[in-house]
């Protein structure tokens, strides 16, 4: 409550401000004041009535063990990607067409059998298509 009345009687002493020195004053102050008050309102509003979702989200980022951005721009799925690739002999499970190991990015995997209609979520039951065979499903 003295958070929310912190921001109101912010606005008529930064507005006083402005009327005693508006030379000290330029433009883009208004919008730093404006962005300013407004990212405030959003922090009051989102502790005072989303605790729960505030407390789950520091949980997440505190007990996780993955860093939330890849920063090393490598392909979480490369690995899988190659094994796959080498089992269907660098070709397109669809197509045939030949895979090649700087476009493993572009490839889609997916199950063979899908896990609804009963799959096994393993490695055996996945296949790489190209991008046009997958944009033709
Ligand atoms: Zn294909």
């Amino acid at each position: 409550m003295k958070y929310l009345l912190f921001l109101i009687l912010s606005i008529p002493l930064y507005l006083i401000l402005y009327k005693y020195y508006p030379d000290k004053f330029e433009e883009k102050y208004h919008y730093y004041f404006t962005g300013f008050i407004i990212i405030n309102l959003i922090i009051l509003y989102l502790f005072t009535y989303e605790t729960l979702f505030i407390y789950k989200l520091f949980q997440n980022i505190y007990y996780s063990d993955k860093p939330m951005v890849n920063l090393n721009g490598v392909d979480q799925n490369q690995l899988l990607k190659t094994q796959i690739s080498q089992n269907q002999m660098n070709q397109c499970y669809q197509c045939h067409n030949p895979i090649f190991s700087q476009d493993l990015y572009l490839y889609k995997l997916q199950y063979i059998q899908p896990l609804q209609l009963g799959g096994v979520n393993d490695i055996s039951n996945l296949k790489m298509v190209c991008p046009s065979c997958y944009s033709f499903q």
